[in-house]
């Protein structure tokens, strides 16, 4: 282990150590790949082996409900009723996957002549080997379930280097799987950014999740080495209010999906896409916000928890005070709010142009830049003016006019009269341009990053 320590504090009480431990260091990672290949080599035998154990694997999330929510609520401060969601979602993330092992495996096909039929023709699946999983701190249980539960289903390995920010909630996945699952087979890696290579370095296939700039570096590390890979980057979401749609409802929505968990989501909404005169819009939405309950995390009315971490709030602060001089008007919020816990007011501006940096940089948090559009057609073209395609969501009761903008959007996810956010665990997710790089994660797509399919002919021996 090296001599750096990694502290993970709660962002609604920075007094509270929640875990300190060690960071691996090249050694460490080694020692867990060496224990996850071993591992290995009995688990991908055999798929109802594996279905069993990742039921099981999900009944013990289940029991283990209130512990997995108060330690989400503590560690990166999701309000809670968000964190019962979440765990909901990962206990059936498991149960899915567990199911999922039991798919067909490939496919036979017709041979070639000169080959009859008594020859075989097969495109089998098989595992990759070990999966090196890196993730962010924002969903500390779903994000790394949705890359295990799959890669350990077509009969993986996983070591997972989560986000220092969220190590408890890793820690804590690793003992309720530990309980269930054959030794070795699912590990955590503790550290910062060397911890993450240092998995890239060993891993038969990676699968990241986090931000752009980290997520692109991954993928050329990953392709350098030659190995598949996949990258879940950072997103600037639009929703797009056609002139059809019902403002006061498109504005609860939009709101609860720019600020909710303070818009620390990769399909949080950061801009809002206006048909003609904002200002009947704009209204709506700050008082929508205005109307959201902030505070403690740990209160069930709490829509906007803190932030996860001081360097993140400063930005958050930085970024409002930059809005005046990029053209914007702060309507509601625009600072950092007393505590306790690191409180930062939702945020609206308006009066950008599409160029402005908030309408083209994510910035992670409660902020959101409310954008003239003078057509659909228009609102199209500023929604895919940016470097980001992750998800769109178009307000109007047209059927015609939600088809026509839905065709036009780059973005791998499209939502009508739905909010940015908000994902089906059984569903591809993934987005275009710089948001996503290699196949979807999830439901059955997953299985393009986990395994490799092998041809094999077996012709009859006279
Ligand atoms: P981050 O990029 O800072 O860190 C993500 C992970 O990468 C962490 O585990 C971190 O320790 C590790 N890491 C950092 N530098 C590394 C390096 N050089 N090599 C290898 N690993 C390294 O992201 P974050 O702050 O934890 O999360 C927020 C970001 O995640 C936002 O941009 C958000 O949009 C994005 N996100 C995307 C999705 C999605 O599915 N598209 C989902 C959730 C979050």
């Amino acid at each position: 282990m090296s001599t750096q320590t990694i502290e993970s504090r709660s962002p609604q009480d920075q007094s509270d150590v929640v875990v300190s431990a060690p960071a691996a260091d090249r050694e460490a990672v080694a020692a867990a790949f060496k224990r996850a290949r071993e591992a290995q080599q009995a688990w991908k035998r055999n798929a109802v082996v594996r279905a069993d154990a990742l039921s099981a694997a999900a009944a013990a999330l289940d029991a283990a409900k209130d512990q997995v929510v108060d330690l989400m609520v503590r560690e990166v401060g999701k309000p809670v009723t968000e964190s019962v969601m979440e765990h909901g979602r990962a206990v059936r993330i498991l149960r899915y996957q567990a199911q999922a092992a039991l798919d067909p495996d490939g496919d036979t096909l017709p041979a070639a002549p000169p080959a009859d039929m008594r020859t075989l023709l097969l495109a089998r699946r098989r595992p990759r080997g070990v999966a090196g999983l890196i993730t962010p701190w924002n969903f500390p249980f779903a994000i790394p379930l949705w890359k295990a539960a799959p890669a350990l289903a077509y009969g993986n390995a996983v070591v997972l280097k989560p986000s220092t920010d969220a190590l408890a909630c890793a820690l804590l996945l690793e003992e309720l799987l530990g309980g269930v699952l054959p030794e070795g087979l699912f590990n955590v890696v503790s550290g910062e950014a060397e911890a993450g290579q240092a998995v890239i370095e060993q891993a038969d296939v990676v699968s990241f999740t986090g931000s752009t700039g980290v997520g692109l570096q991954v993928a050329q590390a990953a392709t350098a080495r030659g190995i598949a890979s996949q990258a879940e980057m950072g997103g600037l979401n639009a929703s797009i209010v056609l002139p059809d749609a019902d403002v006061e409802a498109a504005a609860k929505v939009i709101a609860g999906a720019a600020m909710g968990y303070a818009g620390q989501k990769c399909t949080a909404t950061g801009r809002v896409l206006v048909l003609g005169d904002t200002a009947e819009f704009t209204d709506a939405l700050a008082a929508a916000v205005d109307g959201l309950a902030i505070g403690d995390p740990k209160d069930e009315g709490t829509i906007v928890g803190p932030v996860i971490n001081a360097p993140a709030r400063e930005k958050l602060v930085a970024a409002a005070e930059g809005a005046p001089g990029d053209g914007g008007r702060v309507v509601t919020g625009g600072k950092a709010l007393d505590g306790p816990g690191l409180l930062f007011a939702p945020t609206v501006v308006d009066g950008q142009q599409p160029t402005a940096r908030l309408a083209q940089e994510e910035v992670f948090g409660p902020i959101v830049t409310v954008l003239k559009a003078e057509s659909a057609e228009q609102a199209v073209e500023i929604s895919n003016s940016v470097p980001y395609g992750l998800v769109t969501s178009v307000f109007t009761s047209d059927l015609d006019s939600a088809l026509t903008v839905v065709d036009g959007l780059e973005t791998g996810m499209i939502r009508v009269n739905m909010p940015t956010s908000g994902v089906d665990f059984h569903a591809p997710f993934g987005g275009e341009k710089q948001s996503s790089f290699g196949p979807r994660e999830q439901g059955k797509a997953a299985r393009e990053l986990y395994t490799t399919t092998h041809t094999i002919t077996i012709g009859p021996a006279s």
